[in-house]
């Protein structure tokens, strides 16, 4: 039995969204829906990869259904013939199904309701509710109006029914040119709302559409279709973004003719909340695919993209995306999110399963003058300190080892605490350290570092204990395998990329992308990473890592068995 503080706390937990969707089961209107329970649909366009935008209206649309017990349908937007690809269908499907959602045999196309549409429209033609018009598009804005000024009523708009549905039928045969006729609901030109200004239901468009071919020549518009496609499956709750409330009454308008003709009181309920526009990237399809197209990223899955499978390639969870949609939140005001929520959010997960290993992704060689010849010891490491199931594994330690190369400064800074000449570091899990010298080449760049060690300080020896500033990952050089690393950074420079005067092209980050060919991972490490050959890009098992003090990495698909890439997830804390 749940008491009634906790009752309280979800209360409160509670999305404006869902508060409307209990109202409404509270009211008995999901009881009078076709399912009777609470039935959402997820509508993508296909004409373009899903974003992390289109996560967030995921996430409500399937969470929604799920945590009222009911269904959502997937339904593709195909009522555009001339934009649509079947690979962008089978990629949406992938990434929902990595989001952990999924349709049941509930998946559609808008086109499948073409004929439905088609004989609701000749139904609102015979009521009088519709009427062909002959008026250009550019004709029929110049009659609009103001909201202020009422319209022009068209000169068709009286027409017989008769006449408007023998050339609505013609229409639809191919008889006339794409742009000379239109059908239009005839509802009130001098209306505040300029949506109820005799909107456009059907246009006519000569191009064969990828599911129906030539069938049709006339196409339903957005707002006749979407509304009516969600009657037809018995949606409850249509959520939609901001863009779209605009729109409500005229969704309201229709959904009430359609429930006349088939004398029902059901209707579909549309609810609007905010976009997500996330700092230094964009949402554009357009413009994502001008990138694709124009080479300026790898492809839709490019680690930079704010593309689901471009987020998933550079090392992001589906979880660590659930969490920040949940952070975000929904609202009923447009706005801007910092891309460091999202990056937060990844670090929090991954903290959780990214195994610790050492990897030196700028190496400057690094000598033990003191230490044997030969010999190889092999230290202990934590898999993963937060995991105690994670156990350990061993690393090789040698005369001859790698370091960072940005670790060592020969004349150290104020507050250079790492190593530089007669100081003393720790190397992580084995000794401390002394350096000695340095070894350059003709152009003055250091080339070797020389040290000693102090053999007292490992673990388990008296001097384990002994306190000094600065700890250092290491690789031992012989058994370090070479690794490709990738850092990446924001795509763009500035924070709003979509809002700016200049091109987006403008604004590309040209350190968006570094590649490291030759970073040195340690053995254990880059067997792990071997096993991700001929994974599947959703699988999780080998893909995180965290290289100890440097970032969070992933291994990236274009690993083969001889070379092995890493992606930069993230760096370990923010510090821009
Ligand atoms: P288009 O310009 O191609 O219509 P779109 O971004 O609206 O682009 P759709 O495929 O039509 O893309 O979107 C499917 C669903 O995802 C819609 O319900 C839309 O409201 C939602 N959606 C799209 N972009 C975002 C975003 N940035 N934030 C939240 N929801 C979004
Ligand atoms: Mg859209």
């Amino acid at each position: 039995m749940t008491t009634t503080a906790e009752n309280t706390e979800e209360k409160r937990s509670l999305n404006f969204i869902e508060e409307a969707i209990e109202a409404d089961i509270e009211a008995g209107k999901v009881k009078n829906s076709p399912t009777q329970v609470v039935h959402t649909r997820f509508p993508p366009e296909p004409n373009g990869y899903l974003h992390i935008g289109h996560a967030k209206a995921i996430c409500m649309d399937f969470g929604a259904a799920r945590k009222y017990g009911g269904k959502c349908n997937l339904r593709f937007d195909d009522t555009n013939p001339s934009k649509e690809d079947t690979e962008y269908v089978d990629a949406i499907k992938e990434d929902i199904h990595w989001l952990g959602f999924d349709w049941e045999d509930r998946m559609y196309y808008a086109s499948d309701y073409f004929q439905q549409l088609w004989d609701l429209a000749e139904e609102m033609i015979r009521r009088g509710l519709a009427y062909v018009d002959e008026l250009s598009s550019e004709e029929i804005a110049a009659q609009k109006g103001t909201p202020t000024t009422p319209g022009q009523e068209s000169p068709y708009r009286n027409r017989p029914a008769e006449e408007s549905l023998d050339l609505f039928r013609r229409m639809n045969k191919g008889e006339f040119p794409e742009g000379t006729k239109t059908l239009r609901a005839k509802i009130d030109m001098a209306n505040p709302n300029m949506h109820f200004r005799d909107p456009i239901m059907y246009r006519i468009i000569d191009h064969p559409h990828h599911k129906t071919g030539t069938k049709w020549h006339a196409y339903p518009m957005y707002d006749f279709a979407h509304g009516q496609s969600d009657f037809f499956e018995g949606i409850t709750h249509s959520i939609c973004t901001l863009e779209f409330e605009v729109h409500r009454p005229l969704y309201n308008y229709f959904a009430k003719v359609l429930a006349d003709i088939k004398g029902t009181t059901y209707v579909p309920r549309q609810i609007e909340f905010n976009r997500l526009n996330l700092t230094y990237t964009m949402m554009s399809k357009r413009k994502l695919l001008a990138c694709v197209k124009e080479g300026l990223v790898r492809g839709w899955d490019d680690p930079r993209m704010p593309t689901l499978c471009g987020l998933r390639r550079r090392g992001y969870t589906a979880d660590s995306i659930h969490s920040f949609i949940d952070t975000i939140g929904y609202t009923k005001y447009d706005g801007m999110i910092s891309i460091k929520l999202l990056e937060h959010a990844v670090r929090e997960d991954l903290n959780k399963h990214a195994l610790r290993v050492m990897g030196v992704v700028d190496p400057v060689k690094l000598t033990i003058t003191n230490y044997p010849e030969g010999q190889v010891e092999w230290v202990e490491m934590e898999n993963n300190p937060e995991d105690a199931e994670s156990g350990t594994h061993k690393m090789p330690f040698s005369k001859e080892l790698y370091i960072e190369r940005e670790d060592f400064q020969e004349v150290a800074e104020k507050k250079f605490f790492r190593l530089t000449i007669d100081k003393e570091v720790r190397l992580k899990s084995a000794y401390i350290i002394k350096c000695t010298g340095v070894v350059k080449d003709e152009n003055g760049t250091i080339t070797e570092i020389l040290c000693t060690y102090d053999p007292e300080t490992k673990s388990g020896m008296p001097g384990a204990d002994r306190k000094v500033k600065g700890t250092l990952h290491w690789v031992s050089r012989k058994e370090a395998v070479p690794v490709e690393v990738r850092l990446y950074d924001n795509l763009f420079t500035v924070e709003d990329p979509s809002n700016d005067e200049r091109d987006f092209r403008e604004l590309l980050n040209p350190q968006s992308e570094v590649v490291l060919p030759c970073a040195y991972l340690e053995p254990w490490a880059a067997e792990q990473a071997r096993k991700r050959v001929g994974a599947s890009s959703t699988s999780t098992a080998n893909r995180y890592y965290q290289f100890q003090r440097i970032g969070y990495f992933c291994v990236d698909y274009d690993t083969t068995e001889d070379h092995i890439v890493f992606n930069r997830t993230v760096l370990l804390r923010d510090s821009k």
